[in-house]
């Protein structure tokens, strides 16, 4: 029987998904929402597009050709306020609403927003969307200057785009360095000094904590320590938490939690994400996947969320696999998602980084062990409990260091295999 799927969201979790129904269920219709007034695109390279190494073009052909070719229903800048848990049926911002035989909850994250005096100042941005992008590309002036608050990965791939077009950059770190959570003191002291190699003043232990507006559109930051400095922009890089259309009440009453987690945590206390079995159901029938679930993180063996680009698409695989074969009456969905590791590969001004799983070591637990190596930039730490790959960090530069950044692959398939191992 033909069956009807809603998808809302068109990130890579959503997008998958509905490749996945459209292979396995040619005769189902398949709807895909988002709230962006365009097609899909790959946010990871906004960065790219505004160091102008990507069109704007480029940027959405790998949107149109899914949609095309899978003869999908894409509903554009269209917001989904509400999901009737009961009855599977969205209502939409515009008034519209739609039914569907299973619902899938791809809406990714939503960038935490500054609260200091004068953070709704023009000037000021975070970066998840291509408005994003092309509100700060319209606010750059080469041979500027910007702060840049919040030290994680979204912001350093921005400062590389912002060097780009010769702007000075103040970087600002709320602990005591950078990437605190993809790198241990030693990795992260190597990516400050090729920061600093290239003209970003990095700024540890020291807030944005008041924005005016100043002479030129320019904006006068006061800082934590007292210190005053004129911009041109702010870009805010604190964090991500997930963007989800249910109620908090809908997701602390739930009763399902992730499978193999002990109960899942109230939303409202965590904003950690929905919640979701190993089928990616939150409920029956409506499945969540992407930034805005929280998923079996297989390292650290509890739900976590996991927002990253790969494991969004997997996770979309899964869930869509999961969906085209729902039997609405008996049978449950067949396809487990196993869990994901957290993994991030980067580049700060040529030296290149991998870092997966646990980066540091718990210092209040036994039977946890480190082995390093240090040669100029080539950095390798890999940490163990009782014998087993936990996690890593590699970094390097250049033909010798991309043999370090290449022992990746199978440190992952072993960190993954010993996981599953277990379980
Ligand atoms: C600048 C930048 C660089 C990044 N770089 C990397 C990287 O190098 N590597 C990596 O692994 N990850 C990276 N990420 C993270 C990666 O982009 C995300 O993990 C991934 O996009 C998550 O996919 P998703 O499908 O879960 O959600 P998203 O891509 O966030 O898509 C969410 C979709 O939901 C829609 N939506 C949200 N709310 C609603 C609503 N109420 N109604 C209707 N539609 C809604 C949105 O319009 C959008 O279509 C980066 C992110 C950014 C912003």
């Amino acid at each position: 029987m033909k069956k009807r799927h809603l998808i809302i969201g068109a990130g890579n979790a959503g997008l998958n998904a509905a490749i996945t129904i459209a292979r396995l269920k040619p005769e189902d219709e398949i709807e895909i929402i988002s709230h962006e007034p365009w097609a899909p695109y790959c946010r990871c390279l906004l960065t790219y597009f505004l160091e102008g190494i990507i069109t704007k073009e480029k940027l959405f052909t790998w949107g149109e050709e899914i949609i095309a070719k899978n003869r999908l229903i894409y509903r554009q800048n269209e917001r989904v306020i509400n999901v009737d848990l009961e009855n599977l049926i969205v209502e939409c911002e515009n008034g519209r609403q739609a039914g569907a035989d299973t619902i899938l909850i791809a809406t990714g994250g939503k960038p935490q927003k500054p609260d200091f005096p004068g953070a709704e100042l023009p000037g000021i941005f975070t970066l998840r969307t291509f408005a994003d992008a092309l509100a700060i590309e319209k606010r750059v002036r080469p041979g500027g200057c910007w702060a840049v608050a919040g030290a994680g990965l979204v912001s350093l791939k921005t400062i590389a785009a912002l060097r780009r077009h010769g702007i000075k950059i103040d970087l600002f770190a709320t602990s005591a360095r950078i990437l605190s959570q993809v790198l241990d003191p030693y990795a992260a002291r190597l990516a400050a000094t090729k920061l600093t190699d290239n003209q970003v003043t990095i700024n540890v232990n020291e807030d944005i904590i008041k924005a005016t507006a100043a002479p030129d559109s320019q904006l006068k930051l006061t800082t934590s320590h007292g210190r005053e400095l004129l911009v041109d922009g702010l870009l805010y890089g604190k964090g991500v938490n997930a963007a989800s259309p249910l109620g908090s009440s809908d997701i602390s009453h739930d009763d399902w939690g992730a499978a193999q987690s002990s109960a899942p945590k109230p939303w409202q206390e965590t904003q950690d994400g929905i919640p979701v079995n190993s089928h990616l159901e939150f409920k029956k029938n409506l499945f969540a996947a992407g930034d805005t679930a929280q998923v079996f993180d297989l390292v650290r063996g509890e739900s976590n969320r996991l927002p990253l680009w790969p494991l969004a698409g997997e996770q979309g695989l899964v869930a869509g696999f999961n969906m085209a074969n729902a039997n609405l009456k008996d049978s449950p969905p067949t396809r487990l998602y196993t869990g994901g590791i957290s993994c991030n590969a980067f580049s700060i001004f040529g030296l290149d980084f991998i870092s997966a799983g646990y980066r540091e070591v718990p210092t209040d637990e036994n039977g946890w062990h480190s082995l390093k190596q240090k040669k100029g930039d080539s950095y390798s730490r890999l940490n163990f409990y009782q014998n087993q790959l936990k996690g890593f960090i590699l970094s390097g530069s250049g033909i010798t260091g991309s043999g370090n950044i290449r022992k990746a692959g199978p440190l992952l398939a072993r960190m993954k295999r010993e996981a599953l191992s277990r379980q």
